[in-house]
């Protein structure tokens, strides 16, 4: 199974928030859409992801009001990205090597959706259960 068979499903729905915002918007949002993580765009192009580790890390190390710190400064720059037709396999070891749980996708350099680590558990745990159901009827016969 690869990843673009769970985004026909999940849709291509990315959420986003510009650098200049602060942490009170992002706490705003992920709350209003009920997940973990926004990728943060400037004029349309990714250059960060910014998710609620982030703010925990921020609240941890700063101990100001969040509406005081900027997205800029808190959120990752270096982004993981997929491709659509890379792997559940796969895709789960990228992010338990890289110790991520929010993956976005792009497909000729254009985001097309966003891969959590819930998704992914869920894919894989859907293949095991086709795969057992096949192995318990060849052994019954
Ligand atoms: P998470 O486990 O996804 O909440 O993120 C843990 C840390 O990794 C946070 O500092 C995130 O900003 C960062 N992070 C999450 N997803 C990615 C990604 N796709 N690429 C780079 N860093 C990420």
């Amino acid at each position: 199974m690869v990843l673009r068979e769970i985004l026909r499903e999940k849709g291509a729905a990315v959420h986003s928030i510009g650098p200049d915002a602060t942490l009170d918007n992002v706490v705003q949002k992920l709350v209003e859409f009920n997940c973990g993580s926004l990728v943060v765009c400037r004029e349309d192009r990714m250059v960060g992801i910014i998710t609620e580790r982030d703010i925990l890390r921020c609240c941890a190390a700063r101990r100001i009001p969040l509406d005081a710190c900027r997205v800029e400064d808190t959120m990752t720059g270096d982004v993981v990205t997929g491709k659509p037709g890379d792997s559940v396999e796969d895709t789960m070891g990228l992010m338990t090597e890289k110790r991520i749980r929010h993956l976005p996708i792009l497909e000729d350099g254009r985001l097309c959706g966003l891969i959590s680590i819930g998704d992914v558990v869920k894919a894989q745990h859907r293949i095991m259960a086709i795969e057992n159901q096949y192995l318990k009827t060849y052994i019954q016969g």
